[in-house]
Parts: structure tokens; sequence; C-alpha cells
């Protein structure tokens, strides 16, 4: 038995090229008024596949998810360790 979660994207799924995303980008602390640890924080990362996380590149969540609205359910599935600090700047 393997006990180790599967990787997979947060989006779109796919287990191939993952990196290491910051669901909110770091360089929004100001804008979204909270201080920098809260982005630069492991509750803030997720696995995202190298297509999704370029194509994100510096947008916002709600940005990227109203281009991409199917990636919020399976987002949201996963994304159940983010802080609450996150999960409000996100809207979830
Ligand atoms: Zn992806």
């Amino acid at each position: 038995m393997k006990n180790k979660t599967k990787k997979i994207c947060v989006y779109c799924k796919s287990e191939e090229h993952l990196t290491v995303e910051h669901v909110v980008p770091i360089s929004k602390w100001q804008e979204f008024g909270v201080k920098r640890r809260v982005l630069d924080n492991k509750s803030n990362r997720a696995w995202a596949c190298m297509k999704c996380n370029s194509e994100k590149g510096s947008m916002s969540p709600a940005g990227w998810f109203k281009i991409h609205p199917e990636y919020k359910k399976n987002f949201i599935q996963q994304a159940k360790y983010l802080s609450d600090a996150v999960k409000k700047i996100i809207g979830i």
C-alpha cells in the first residue's frame, strides 16, 4: 500500500511536469492587504503542472478561475490544507 498521496495538478489534475505553484502570487501581498509571509508560506503552495503554472503566471486565483471555471472544483477538492487567510483571498 502506498501511503503517499499521488501528486496531481491542483487545477487540471495532470500528473506530468509538476511544479510548485503559489496559489496567490506572493507579489500581490500588498494588494490583498496581508503580510507577505501569509503568501510566502506552504499553506499558499500547491502542485501545478507546468502548463497551468506558466499560463496562470501572476494572475490572482479569481482571474484564473474566471478563465478556467472548470478548474475551480478540482482546486477546492485539493485545497483543504490552505490557510483561512489564503482561502479568504481566493473566495472559497
Ligand atoms: Zn495543470
